[in-house]
């Protein structure tokens, strides 16, 4: 079997379509930031196999460093029982706000807030953001991978709570922590380390509201594109108290 197929991952070819995709996308004329869009394109248009761009908004550059990382991952993670954690930060970002928003920044306060929740174990995760139509705006979130012991997770709650003592969302039930099982490293650790802000979508079944996620679109595509270009795979990354290799670095060696 081969690695693609194990990790059930798009081919290159799919990859490279998926980046003339994008580049035709940040052409077109009747979307703003210009001169972000231009810059974009030619940074991923310059991207070859030998000096490649390294930005998460190349779908080549982001298939080799997933493939990459997940290699390392399920290599090194064999070892205990993990589970999967979802934070989610209710205190949404505006457009102008995402703008100006400093990855370094807040990750950094949520690694504090972690340390001084009192964890000692290792995490690794990925940042995330995804545009929620209903309320026209950005919900950064976390998702980590944590040893499975209930003191990791019941310090985790207490930061989940306090993220969002100060949030409001009317009509929303805020669920600012979800644990899961690992019971699928591959295919879970895989869409962790997804790269990709999307846009969620919620609707009313029988009563009942729902969300569904589907690809962002228009501005806050753009938007989306130039900040992660931005932000780069290893800021993206979150680690607390593990070193991993850069993996950046590994983007030439053939996987
Ligand atoms: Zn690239």
């Amino acid at each position: 079997m081969s690695k693609n197929q194990y990790f059930n991952f798009e081919s290159i070819r799919i990859a490279k379509e998926n980046k003339a995709n994008t580049l035709k996308f940040l052409r077109k004329e009747s979307l703003p930031y210009l001169a972000g869009r231009c810059k974009l394109l030619h940074k991923l248009a310059a991207c070859y196999p030998m000096e490649p761009c390294f930005s998460p908004v190349c779908h080549e550059c982001r298939r080799k460093l997933r493939v990459t990382l997940l290699t390392y991952l399920i290599k090194h993670l064999n070892d205990c029982n993990y589970r999967i954690v979802t934070i989610i930060d209710y205190n949404y970002l505006i457009d102008e706000d995402f703008k100006f928003f400093d990855l370094k920044k807040y990750q950094n306060n949520f690694y504090h807030r972690i340390r001084n929740a009192g964890i000692n174990s290792q995490i690794i995760g990925c940042f995330e953001l995804d545009y929620h139509q209903d309320i026209n705006a950005w919900l950064p979130h976390f998702h980590l991978i944590i040893p499975d012991d209930t003191e990791t997770i019941g310090c985790l709650r207490t930061v989940a709570r306090n993220i969002n003592k100060h949030s409001i969302r009317k009509g929303v039930r805020k669920r600012p922590i979800l644990v899961q099982k690992l019971n699928d490293p591959i295919k879970q650790i895989s869409y962790l380390f997804k790269f990709m802000p999307q846009m969620v979508i919620s609707y009313k079944y029988q009563g009942k509201r729902y969300t569904r996620k589907i690809s962002l679109k228009g501005e806050q595509k753009v938007i989306a594109l130039v900040k992660f270009d931005r932000f780069g795979f290893n800021s993206l990354i979150f680690k607390y108290g593990i070193r991993l290799p850069d993996f950046t670095k590994n983007l030439n060696r053939k996987s």
